[in-house]
């Protein structure tokens, strides 16, 4: 089985918290590790650091450090894709017209406060499991 890393951000923590992890476990994903962790500036700078020459960067990391994210290790049969599905796209807009029941469609208010963070591939999925938990999934 496959790991992902899936994050509910800052927005979502207070009001969806809940909600989304009663989704994750009903839509057949483990649960394999799990924390609340309010970022540093550093750290959010790193784990986005893919978008460090994007105009909304200093934007996001602003909004990631706001205030405590869930930090979640998701097992599934291709869980990477399987969660991407369930967040839907980044934009809320376009998630309500092309897959209504996801996530951002539901819960994201804009395409930066959009609730829910997951690795977009296999290979940063590894790395930011490894940033975020340390050495615990190595297999
Ligand atoms: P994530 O990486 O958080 O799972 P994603 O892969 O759907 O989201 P990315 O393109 O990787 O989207 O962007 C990372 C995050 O940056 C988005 O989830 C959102 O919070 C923010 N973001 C993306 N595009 C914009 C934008 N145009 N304006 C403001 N914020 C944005
Ligand atoms: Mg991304």
């Amino acid at each position: 089985k496959q790991h992902t890393l899936a994050v509910i951000k800052p927005d979502a923590m207070n009001q969806h918290g809940e909600t989304i992890l009663e989704e994750i476990r009903g839509s057949g994903f483990s649960v394999t590790q799990l924390k609340e962790m309010v970022l540093s500036r550093e750290m959010a700078e790193e784990f986005y650091k893919e978008h460090r020459e994007k105009p909304f960067f200093s934007q996001l990391v602003e909004f990631m450090c706001r205030g405590p994210c869930m930090m979640l290790v998701l097992t599934k049969e291709n869980a990477v894709e399987e969660w991407r599905a369930t967040m839907g796209p980044s934009d809320p807009d376009q998630a309500k017209t092309i897959s209504p029941n996801s996530l951002r469609a539901r819960f994201a208010s804009d395409i930066l406060q959009n609730s829910v963070h997951g690795s977009s591939n296999q290979q940063h999925a590894e790395e930011k499991i490894r940033f975020i938990f340390g050495d615990i999934c190595a297999e």
